[in-house]
């Protein structure tokens, strides 16, 4: 048996392997490429490319894929085999420079919001160098980025390596400023708690609703739910055990650093948080963790849930997004120091941080709108649609003393000024563990904490990315020309503390008082996804993206065209799978109990469940005459905004409205007349 150490990373084309496969000249020029972004020119790519194919196939390999994300929010790949003919009948393998570096898939059926229309309608893959080829069900897997002819964004890797560099190119400018000679690149790193849920297959293939639209569209709770809370962080029952064994060894396989896993607080809900790494790789790691969950799954006779909200009235699932910047020397430059530079620099950062959430409230918004998102925000187990920052007391206190040039401690007699003073230590765990926050920060990094679970951590990162890039370039600027560094630093950061402190909040985030208080202060509270993709193209939006050269304005409005088309189309499948089920599984089996109850009705029971029931199924189906109608009229609406205003309007509460009068119904229904899994058995039956 091989140790885990032995197997991590073997099917991954890493360093390593490059080191030790690849001429000495070639895994230079290769590194260089990866560490600093360096092109690598077409003779190397030829060897790179020969190398990776000579690996892989003692791999067992006989296909390779250009792996990309399209903005369908999973993963695409198109599988091409290295054989080649050659004579007397027989094949070689082969894999050139070329495809290793460009692919052509056929992108015609991706979504473009219109990109194809007025450009080509192919689209070609391109090379992420960055993020280490693997090898999956015996396929070799080439990380890239999707494009258009015309250059246009396609996918969500695109995107967030343009805000990679944009972040890299505004942090390189204050690093400068603060004398850091030898850093040469600075990357944000991200580390994303995925939760999820795990249901037996049997239960699962028994649902429309899960099969169609991944959460149950009806469903009564059961006598027990999460109330005991004895679920959270308690002992992991035997098959999801198993199931969790098998996710590591195959995660480990693949070089992704799955660290820890926990229950979580609904029952059958369960998480996995990773190591961090550079945002681009902790992306193509998140979706490929969430792939294999659900492979790992079917293979123990389970399903995983990836749903944001698979069951009213229990506790959904989330992704928490822990953000840093770091060096490649390796400083996070969200730590504070121990010099009163390093402590400048920091106090720089957070600021930036601060700002760029401050301004770009919104965006971060619109990053995690999503229809099955929009049931969780703002109910009590996630934070609410309103932004704000957690700093935990003792770093509140220090920017209040800066801001009103008070001093801070009680040792202290002098004021605190940036730059000239070292700031107080304070341990990490003090700014602790407040869960209630949509944007907390935790020591030295920052936990976005909205993202939904189903969701691709590149939305989030791009805007989280971009936005403190802005705030970097505007502090650079201003501060670049001082004469009295220390000085303009100070007052730099006095500034942005008073005019940003609003969307400081150390407080219960659940709480209804702080809704009131945010409206107050200000902050935007977009409810639901419509309200929020309403902003995407908000002028101010708009300048940000394109200035920093993140989305030019098509592909802003390619994107706004396919966030809202992804929405209404999905409310438009659940509504029609909700008639579905009324219509085929659920108000017959109400009405054969009816019927067989009518038989002789001898007892109380029988009289008043009968009587009962057929008042429901009379509500029940005038409820889902009325769904119908909603659902026509939305189908009816052409223009894709409309259409998801009318969803959020008018289909969301009709479809609600008809689940009242089931949910209601399936308490009084004897067993054997409910055509599908309850919610007792879909949340316990996995042992
Ligand atoms: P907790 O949330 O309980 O404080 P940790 O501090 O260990 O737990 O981290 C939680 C997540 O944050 C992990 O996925 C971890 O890898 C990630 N993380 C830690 N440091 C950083 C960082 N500098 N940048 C991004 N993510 C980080
Ligand atoms: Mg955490």
């Amino acid at each position: 048996m091989k140790t885990v150490a032995e197997y991590f990373g073997e099917n991954v084309f890493n360093e390593n392997v490059m080191k030790a496969r690849l001429p000495k000249e070639t895994f230079k020029a290769a590194k260089n490429t990866i560490d600093n972004g360096k092109r690598l020119d077409p003779a190397a790519a030829a060897v790179v490319a020969n190398a990776m194919k000579e690996w892989a196939i003692e791999k067992g390999a006989t296909h390779y894929t250009h792996w990309f994300q399209p903005m369908t929010g999973i993963t695409a790949e198109k599988h091409d085999s290295f054989i080649s003919p050659s004579a007397g009948g027989s094949v070689i393998m082969e894999f050139s420079g070329k495809e290793l570096i460009q692919g052509e898939p056929d992108a015609s059926s991706f979504p473009s919001g219109g990109l194809r229309a007025t450009f080509e309608a192919r689209g070609y893959t391109a090379w992420d160098p960055t993020s280490y080829a693997f090898i999956k069900d015996g396929v070799l897997c080439i990380p890239t980025a999707f494009c258009s002819y015309g250059g246009e964004a396609l996918d969500k890797k695109t995107p967030l390596l343009r805000s990679m560099e944009a972040v890299n190119r505004q942090a390189m400018r204050i690093l400068k400023l603060f004398g850091n000679e030898n850093v040469t690149s600075v990357k944000t790193t991200v580390g994303p708690e995925q939760e999820y849920f795990l249901v037996d297959k049997a239960d699962f293939d028994k649902r429309k609703d899960l099969i169609y639209t991944g959460r149950t569209l009806f469903g009564a709770m059961p006598p027990k739910g999460q109330e005991l809370e004895d679920h959270y962080f308690g002992v992991i029952k035997p098959r999801v055990q198993a199931f969790m064994k098998d996710l590591n060894e195959e995660l480990w396989k693949l070089g992704i650093l799955a660290k820890t896993e926990h229950n979580e607080v609904a029952p059958a809900q369960h998480e996995l948080a990773p190591i961090f790494a550079t945002t681009n790789i902790a992306a193509d790691h998140n979706q490929l963790t969430m792939e294999i969950m659900q492979k790992i799954a079917k293979k123990h006779g389970l399903v995983c849930l990836l749903h944001e909200k698979p069951f009213d009235g229990v506790n959904g699932s989330g992704k928490h997004n822990n953000w840093s910047i770091s060096t490649n020397t390796g400083v996070n430059l969200l730590e504070p120091g121990d010099t009163p530079y390093e402590n400048a620099q920091f106090l720089l950062f957070l600021c930036a941080v601060i700002k760029a959430v401050d301004d770009y409230q919104d965006l971060l918004r619109i990053s995690v709108a999503s229809a099955g998102n929009d049931h969780r925000l703002g109910a009590n187990e996630a934070p609410p649609a309103v932004i704000s920052v957690f700093l935990g007391n003792e770093l509140t206190e220090i920017l209040e003393a800066i801001e009103n040039d008070t001093p801070y401690g009680t040792k202290e007699k002098e004021l605190m000024k940036v730059g000239v003073h070292i700031l107080p230590k304070f341990p990490k765990d003090a700014t602790d563990r407040n869960r209630t926050s949509p944007f907390a920060f935790t020591g030295n990094k920052f936990e976005f904490r909205m993202l939904g679970s189903s969701a691709s951590v590149s939305g989030s990162n791009t805007v989280l990315n971009t936005a403190v890039a802005e705030e970097l370039k505007q502090f650079a600027d201003a501060l670049e020309g001082a004469s009295d560094f220390n000085g303009a630093l100070h007052d730099l950061i006095h500034k942005v503390i008073k005019e940003h402190k609003r969307i400081i909040f150390n407080g219960n985030g659940y709480d209804d008082a702080w809704i009131a208080e945010a409206e107050k202060r200000g902050l935007s509270n977009l409810k639901t996804t419509p309200d929020a993709l309403a902003h995407w193209l908000d002028e101010k939006n708009v300048a940000l993206f394109t200035s920093h050269k993140v989305f030019s304005e098509a592909e802003m409005h390619s994107r706004n065209e396919i966030l809202f088309e992804a929405y209404e189309k999905l409310i438009k499948i659940e509504a029609r799978t909700m008639v579905d089920m009324a219509y085929h599984d659920l108000l017959p089996g109400i009405s054969k109990y009816v019927r067989y109850l009518d038989k002789d009705l001898t007892s109380d029971f029988e009289k008043n469940i009968s009587s009962q029931l057929s008042q429901l199924m009379n509500k029940a189906y005038a409820a889902l005459l009325e769904l119908e109608a909603k659902l026509e009229k939305a189908v009816n609406e052409a223009d894709t905004i409309k259409c998801a205003f009318i969803c959020k309007d008018e289909v969301i509460p009709a479809m609600a409205e008809l689940r009242k009068y089931i949910d209601d119904a399936e308490k009084l229904t004897a067993k054997e007349y409910w055509a599908v899994p309850t919610y007792g058995e879909l949340l316990f039956d996995v042992r």
